[in-house]
């Protein structure tokens, strides 16, 4: 509820009172919309705190227990500013344009400026109030239903885009329709605080006389007769009195049997009966600060551990950054680090202990992935059977020329060491290894058991030259491990 005041009676038995049911059958979440107030009252907010203080108070004190539910304020729950923000970057603008409330609301309210980024966007933030706790019903009158059918389908936008492990993120609400029986206000139009017509849940017992015995009925004439449903006192009846008293004034309204006045005195006994308990709770509330602010803490608590539950799946399924993953990332990054040759490779004493330095460092950081067995010089078994080449050759002017001698390899490893000591590792798959073999035997005559291959840096990066002179790009075999398996 938007906290634009103290709740009236209108507020109490179109939602307030069904909330204070179904905290005992759902696990339930009710809080004071203090973001909403701004979207249309952002020019002044001198009231705003008073009055979400004002909505709590009505809360507790109509029976609504923090110990069964989460009462709370919205902005102490943070987590649905961030929701709301990350459903904006996928709501198309056409989506809520549509919202029918948003043309009628700048025409009802055409004195406001409401040309306003957060007016067009309320809806979305309604989404993510709900979304946020994941639920399975939404309680709202008819009414709601275009808010209700925009939040299912940002959760069926949300859930295109992104999943976790596969798996939708948020649920479709459905509408849980409460009864919300009429009342009109004591001036016979609808109950409202711009209208001046309301009784609020807060009223003293002698206020709420007053406002009864001036209200309008639906018999300007004693001798008229009238029906209890167009009337506001009849309205009150129907929701506060005894079946009893209901049928007496209902005989004697359309029988025009009693008078008003009489009518107007049994509805004042009525409501303020059923007030009382409820103005009791309120004023000692109010007198316990204490507890009070207990209570709002307690709510963004309990609401602020399912939200973050709910923005934890969503920030894995849109992939930001967790700093718990920071680790994770770090050991992928080490992992893709660049290779360096040992300084000691330039006193080694021949090429052997040379290919034994520059392979090591390789060996090491690739075994972990993809054991590979010793065969014999310079060749390797994977795990699958392949047979793996493995050369490794240091830069001459841009250029280095391997030499691979047996024809039965199914992988070739090239390990190319520039100037700075940096080992380039271009894995190359069967495929293109017996490409080579073949265009190598076309230039020369059948029979050659030396392969001669040359990697090149060029302008458009490393080029594999084949001996009858065409290349092939060759950066994308680097560090593609997949033929090693
Ligand atoms: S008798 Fe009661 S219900 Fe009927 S018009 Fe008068 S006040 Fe209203």
């Amino acid at each position: 509820m938007r906290p634009t005041g103290k709740l009236h009676l209108g507020n109490y038995v179109g939602a307030l009172q069904s909330w204070v049911k179904l905290q005992h059958s759902h696990d339930c979440f009710f809080f004071v919309a203090d973001w909403h107030a701004l979207t249309t009252d952002y020019d002044d907010t001198s009231r705003l705190a008073d009055n979400s203080l004002e909505v709590v108070l009505d809360f507790l004190a109509a029976g609504l227990d923090p110990e069964k539910c989460a009462i709370f304020v919205q902005s102490h729950v943070r987590e649905h500013a961030e929701l709301h923000l990350l459903f904006s970057m996928i709501t198309p603008l056409g989506w809520l344009e549509r919202v029918p409330s948003y043309k009628e609301q700048q025409q009802q309210m055409s004195n406001k400026d409401l040309h306003m980024y957060g007016f067009l966007g309320y809806p979305l933030l309604q989404a993510a109030d709900i979304l946020i706790y994941r639920p399975d019903f939404v309680p709202v009158g008819e009414d709601q239903s275009a808010h209700i059918e925009l939040t299912r389908e940002v959760a069926r936008r949300f859930n295109q885009f992104y999943q976790l492990k596969g798996k939708p993120v948020f649920p479709e609400p459905q509408i849980l329709l409460t009864p919300s029986p009429k009342l009109l206000g004591t001036d016979k139009r609808k109950m409202s605080k711009s209208y001046d017509n309301s009784i609020l849940l807060s009223d003293e017992a002698e206020v709420v006389g007053q406002k009864i015995k001036n209200s309008v009925t639906d018999r300007p004439k004693l001798a008229d007769r009238g029906s209890p449903d167009r009337c506001p006192v009849g309205n009150l009846h129907q929701i506060f009195s005894d079946r009893d008293r209901l049928a007496h004034i209902t005989e004697g309204c359309t029988q025009a049997s009693i008078t008003c006045v009489e009518c107007k005195a049994l509805a004042v006994e009525s409501v303020n009966a059923h007030l009382a308990p409820i103005r009791e709770r309120r004023r000692a509330l109010a007198q316990n600060s204490g507890k009070l602010r207990q209570t709002i803490q307690h709510g963004a608590q309990k609401a602020t551990a399912a939200a973050e539950g709910t923005m934890t799946a969503v920030r894995d399924a849109i992939g930001l950054l967790r700093l718990g993953a920071v680790a994770g990332l770090a050991a992928k990054e080490e992992s893709t680090a660049a290779l360096r040759v040992p300084e000691s490779v330039a006193n080694a004493k021949n090429d052997d202990e040379r290919w034994e330095l520059r392979t090591a460092v390789w060996l090491e950081k690739v075994g972990k992935m993809y054991p590979l067995r010793k065969d014999s010089r310079r060749v390797f078994i994977t795990r699958k059977g392949r047979k793996v080449g493995l050369y490794a050759e240091p830069e001459k002017n841009g250029n280095w020329t391997f030499e691979p001698k047996d024809q039965s390899l199914n992988v070739l490893v090239l390990l190319a060491e520039d100037q700075e000591g940096v080992l380039h590792d271009y894995v190359l798959p069967p495929k293109v290894l017996q490409d080579c073999w073949k265009k190598f035997e076309r230039e020369h005559n059948a029979g050659h058991t030396t392969l001669v291959i040359n990697v090149q840096k060029t302008a458009d990066g490393p080029r594999l030259i084949v001996p009858n002179g065409e290349n092939i790009e060759v950066q994308k075999y680097e560090g593609d491990y997949s033929a090693l398996q």
